[in-house]
C-alpha cells in the first residue's frame, strides 16, 4: 500500500512571514496522506520541523558533495537544514538551467547519499505531445534520470506534462492514467515487481481543489506535485484533504 503524498513546490515564491501557510495546514496534515512543502532553500531551516506532519524538501541540489560551485547547495546541506525530500530534474530546472537526464541521475545520487528522498520529475512539451512522442519521451527521461538501486523510499516519479504547468491546462483523466501506468510498467521492469510497485508516482501540472479528487482517482496516481496551488493553506489544504 502506497502512501499518498501530496507535495507543494514552491518555486521562487515566500519568504518567512509566509510560513504562517504552514501553520494553517496543521489540520489537513493530521490526515493519512503525507505532506511535503519545498520551499526556496533559504526558508528550509525555518520550516523545518515548524509543524507537525508536514515533512520539508529542497527543490535542486548540486551533484557534488561540497565544493567551488557558487550559489549552489548540495544534499547533505538540504538534510542538515531539515530537508527530507528535494525535487529534481524539474522542467524548469531542465529549461533555465539546460539540465538533463544526466545530471539529474547523478544529482539523485547525491540525494540519496545525503539521505534525502528523491522526487524525480519528468514530462513531455505540448510539441512531443502532438507528435505522439509522450511515451518514448518519458521512457527516456525515466531511464536516463533514475539511478540504480531505487526503491520505494528512496525515489518518487512525478510525471509533470511542461504544456501543464502553471499553465491551467490539464490532461484528460484518460492521458494522465495513461502515462502513470507506463510508468508503474517501466519501475517494474527495471527495478522488479515490488519495488515497482512500491515507488509512488505523483501527477504535476495545475492541480487545484477543483480538479484534485478527478485526478487522484485515475489508477497509478499516488498524490500531486503541485506549484501555484501550494503557496496558501485555503488552496493547498483542500488538496490535502482530497488525498486524505
Ligand atoms: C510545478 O511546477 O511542479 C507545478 C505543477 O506547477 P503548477 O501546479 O503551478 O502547474
Amino acid at each position: 500500500m502506497r502512501t499518498k503524498l501530496a507535495a507543494g513546490n514552491w518555486k521562487m515564491n515566500g519568504s518567512r512571514a509566509a510560513l504562517t501557510e504552514l501553520d494553517a495546514l496543521a489540520e489537513p496534515a493530521k490526515g493519512p496522506c503525507e505532506v511535503l512543502i519545498c520551499p526556496p532553500a533559504t526558508l528550509i531551516s525555518e520550516a523545518a520541523g515548524r509543524v507537525e506532519g508536514v515533512a520539508v524538501g529542497g527543490q535542486d541540489c548540486h551533484s557534488e558533495a561540497s565544493g567551488a560551485h557558487t550559489g549552489d547547495v548540495a544534499a547533505a546541506m538540504l538534510a542538515d537544514a531539515g530537508a527530507s525530500y528535494v525535487i529534481l530534474g524539474h522542467s524548469e530546472r531542465r529549461a533555465d538551467h539546460d539540465e538533463h537526464d544526466e545530471d539529474v541521475r547523478t544529482k539523485t545520487l547525491a540525494a540519496w547519499d545525503a539521505g534525502l528522498k528523491a522526487i524525480v520529475c519528468v514530462g513531455e512539451t505540448l510539441d512531443e505531445r502532438e507528435a505522439n512522442n509522450t511515451l518514448d519521451i518519458i521512457g527516456g527521461q525515466l531511464a536516463g534520470s533514475i539511478p540504480d538501486g531505487a526503491t520505494g523510499h528512496s525515489l518518487v516519479v512525478a510525471y509533470e506534462p511542461v504544456w501543464a504547468i502553471g499553465t491551467g491546462k490539464v490532461p484528460t483523466t484518460d492521458q494522465i492514467g495513461e502515462v502513470h501506468d507506463f510508468i508503474r510498467a517501466r519501475l517494474e521492469r527495471r527495478f522488479g515487481e515490488g519495488v515497482g510497485r512500491s515507488v509512488r508516482i505523483l501527477y504535476g501540472g495545475s492541480v487545484k481543489a477543483k480538479n484534485a479528487a478527478e485526478i487522484f482517482a485515475v489508477s497509478n496516481v499516488d498524490g500531486a506535485l503541485v506549484g501555484g496551488a501550494s503557496l496558501k493553506a485555503e488552496d493547498f489544504g483542500p488538496i490535502i484533504e482530497a488525498l486524505n
